[in-house]
């Protein structure tokens, strides 16, 4: 079957009003479960040999992730499925009102290689709820997890509901040129900008999750140890690879002696001595990513860190300073466990130094002065905040997550991701009695009692 024949397909079942019946989808939530619980060992062993994570942190950062997301799906989905009354305006009465939230259709999710299971797969929680059939595109470059994830998908799923397709660039742009009714993507600002072009061509809605340099705010009265084991938590986790990975720090000028003393034991407390040792500690992705975060490291000054293998793809966590905003490495996404620090000195500084760069995915602020928190979230515009703590608002089903402006287009995660793939559709109920004259022609006379009524 190509790839013309599987969306036809695909369209046929959705038609047939098969994934509109609340059952069906909690099934299908059912088995995409099982999926992941009933072959944990395989997806762990997949994201290992492409990235050489842990098989603790695939299982507690995807595994656990989209089961705690599947489970919160089918806890709430006949709630979130229940057409909302809406009441009547004056213009409107007498009529019965509502908001049901209907399915796209069929929609197509594009992922990334850094979470290979989850971001690919979250979404398919959100798109099965929503009442769609599917088409996933993992990512070519975690190829293990992709051809895994492909094998247990097409024994799970009938490929006229859920099919999921291989490929690299160019089978990615064949896809954005088939007739889907949503498209959700997650990948770099660069590519995501190609997919919203290639969708404007047939107005089809998209979600775009794209990345972007997540800054991590220390303020003077900040809580230094704390702020320092967790943001090095962050960097080093998954080797920075992750979208809202704290990509550098901007630290108050009198804290950060301190900031780098405690951020250097951090490092030796979660992967010892020597981090290329340490069995939590993982890799880049490729040669391609390897080489271009060590580019990031020339004309920097080296504090701690620096010592790579390039066999290995090994890159220890290496803390950097003397670089001025226009210095690449403050520039483009990281992605990488390099952590640039910079320093500022007035409480409004933070806000005035990053509200005009392009929107971040996440904003990092570890600090107990609420003004100073509520100053800086105001002003810089950037997708979600976590206050004292970094990464952990994305655990939450219960709040949105997504960008803005460079960092993306829509949210996800729990009653977002229903929302990511439905839309609202209005119904209005109305009796052929009364009928009043007053709104159809001749509207000489009647002028003045619509004036009177609605003008004021
Ligand atoms: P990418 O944009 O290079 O690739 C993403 C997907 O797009 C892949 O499936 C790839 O095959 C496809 N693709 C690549 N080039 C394409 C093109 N020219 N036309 C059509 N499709 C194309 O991203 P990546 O390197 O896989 O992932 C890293 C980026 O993703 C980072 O910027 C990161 O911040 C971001 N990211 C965002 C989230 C999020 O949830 N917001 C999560 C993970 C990663």
């Amino acid at each position: 079957m190509n790839m013309n024949q599987l969306i036809e397909k695909q369209h046929i079942f959705f038609e047939s009003g098969a994934t509109r019946d609340l059952s069906f989808r909690k099934q299908q939530l059912k088995k995409l479960k099982s999926m992941l619980v009933n072959h944990q060992d395989e997806l762990c062993k997949a994201v290992y040999s492409d990235l050489r994570k842990p098989a603790r942190e695939v299982v507690s950062t995807e595994l656990i992730t989209i089961v705690d997301e599947i489970n919160f799906h089918l806890k709430n989905l006949d709630s979130w499925s229940k057409p909302q009354n809406a009441a009547a305006n004056l213009l409107t009465l007498p009529s019965k009102n509502e908001v049901r939230r209907v399915p796209f259709g069929v929609a197509l999710i594009i992922g990334t290689w850094n979470y290979p299971v989850s971001q690919l797969i979250l979404p398919v929680a959100g798109a099965i709820s929503g009442g769609n059939c599917m088409v996933l595109k993992p990512s070519e470059l975690a190829a293990a997890t992709s051809s895994t994830l492909t094998r247990l998908i097409g024994d799970t799923f009938e490929p006229d509901y859920i099919s999921i397709i291989e490929g690299g660039v160019e089978i990615s742009q064949t896809l954005l040129d088939l007739p889907f009714n949503k498209i959700f993507f997650t990948g770099s600002s660069r590519v995501g900008k190609i997919v919203m072009g290639k969708a404007a061509r047939q107005l089809i809605p998209v979600t775009l999750e794209l990345g972007g340099k997540s800054p991590a705010i220390v303020h003077k009265d900040a809580d230094i140890q704390s702020s320092a084991k967790r943001i090095m938590w962050g960097k080093c986790l998954n080797a920075g690879q992750i979208c809202i990975s704290p990509d550098f720090v901007l630290v108050h000028e009198e804290r950060k002696d301190e900031f780098i003393e405690h951020a250097k034991s951090a490092v030796e407390e979660l992967y010892g001595k020597n981090p290329k040792t340490s069995p939590d500690y993982g890799r880049i992705i490729n040669q391609h990513h390897y080489q271009r975060v060590l580019k990031l490291l020339e004309g920097t000054h080296i504090i701690t860190g620096g010592e790579t293998d390039a066999g290995e793809k090994y890159i220890e966590p290496t803390i950097v300073d003397g670089v001025g905003w226009e210095h690449p490495v403050m520039q483009e996404e990281i992605f990488g466990p390099v952590l640039p620090v910079v320093t500022y000195s007035g409480d409004k500084e933070p806000a005035s130094l990053l509200r005009y760069k392009p929107s971040p995915l996440a904003l990092y602020i570890f600090s107990r002065d609420d003004s100073f928190i509520e100053n800086t979230i105001t002003q810089i515009p950037h997708g979600g905040t976590c206050i004292n703590d970094v990464i952990m608002h994305i655990a939450n089903p219960n709040i949105p997550f997504g960008g803005t402006g460079n960092s993306g287009i829509g949210q996800y995660h729990g009653k977002y991701s229903f929302e990511a793939f439905t839309r609202p559709h209005a119904v209005m109920r109305r009796k052929t009695w009364p009928d009043p004259s007053v709104r159809y022609p001749p509207y000489d006379s009647k002028i003045s009692l619509l004036n009177k009524l609605f003008m004021k």
